[in-house]
């Protein structure tokens, strides 16, 4: 392993974390993820297309698992449109990034960004501009193998648009995807590309997340349904997000949708996905079930009634 491969340090571990620093969430036993010998998970959200939410969408389940008690690793690995750390707020303390680590310009610890809102969220950008761009796939594999190390559960991608070196690179890390539609033909055909390329490269664990959905013009027939979407693709369906103008608003605060203390509908869209995303089918939309719960109620508000 070279200088370059090894990262990390005793600091940066969070199960290091003093009582006080984590949340009360946290600290409280029915929530408490233990730090015991977990298999983390590295999903990287992916689209083909771009512009369809696969940041505001990796902020906010990130954002989400953090809050249900995991150590969660948030990864920008969109280099021309780096905005992550917009969406999180986090802006102004990107020091480093992973460019940094590969040139040997810093340690792992100094460019990982813990949120000080949740502390057992962070933040790694992989470079800031396209110029300084020359991490290999195998650089990436290290890298997300530093930042396993450190006892993260999750570690989410976010991917940069196209099928070019850089989407290649975020996913070659990865053994889950998370594909981000919009319920228009374009972005279909694209993610449909995606998925293609996903399983030529061993990613079978693949779910699908419609985002910007507009019920109104469903109902117009102006738009395709999140189950037409869901069909033609052939994914299994993760979450379905509505169009809503707090995505803005909240992108503007630097503060994911999912912190909101009213909920609003995206949020609460976003937090179920995060949920089934975990494997809590508890709490999810379930579309077989005779109970009419709220999370129901609003996958039928998307979906329709079977
Ligand atoms: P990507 O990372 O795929 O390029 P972003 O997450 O940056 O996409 O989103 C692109 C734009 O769309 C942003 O301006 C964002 O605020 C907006 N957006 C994303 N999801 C929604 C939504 N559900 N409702 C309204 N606007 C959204
Ligand atoms: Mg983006």
């Amino acid at each position: 392993m070279t200088e370059t491969t090894k990262f990390g340090g005793p600091e940066n571990d969070l199960s290091n974390q003093k009582p006080g620093e984590t949340t009360a969430f946290l600290s409280s036993s029915s929530n408490l993820v233990s730090s015991e010998k977990h298999t983390e998970r590295v999903i990287v959200i992916t689209s083909g297309k771009g512009g369809v939410g696969k940041t505001t969408t990796t902020a906010n389940l990130g954002m989400s698992i953090a809050r249900l008690g995991y150590r969660v690793a948030l990864i920008d690995a969109d280099i021309g449109l780096r905005n992550l750390d917009l969406l999180l707020g986090l802006e102004n303390r990107v020091l480093y990034t992973a460019m940094d680590i590969v040139e040997g310009q810093c340690r792992l610890d100094q460019a990982l960004i813990r949120d000080k809102r949740w502390k057992n969220l962070a933040l790694l950008a992989i470079s800031k501009n396209r110029q300084k761009y020359n991490v290999t796939r195998k650089n990436m594999q290290n890298l997300i193998d530093s930042v396993k190390e450190l006892g993260f559960h999750f570690i989410l991608i976010d991917c940069p648009a196209g099928i070019d070196v850089g989407f290649i690179n975020a996913i070659a890390p990865a053994q889950e995807a998370v594909i981000v539609t919009t319920p228009e033909i374009t972005a279909i055909r694209d993610a449909d590309r995606v998925a293609g390329l996903l399983e030529a490269n061993g990613i079978y664990n693949v779910k699908l997340l419609v985002n910007r959905v507009r019920p109104d013009m469903i109902q117009k027939n102006d738009m395709m349904s999140v189950r037409d979407v869901q069909e033609m693709l052939g994914i299994p369906l993760l979450g379905a997000i509505p169009e809503d103008t707090n995505v803005i608003v909240s992108t503007n605060r630097g503060e994911p949708l999912v912190l909101n203390k009213k909920l609003t509908l995206s949020g609460i869209a976003f937090e179920n996905a995060a949920r089934r995303l975990i494997g809590k089918q508890d709490y999810f939309i379930d579309l077989t079930s005779p109970q009419k719960g709220m999370f129901q109620k609003l996958q039928e508000f998307f979906l329709g009634e079977d």
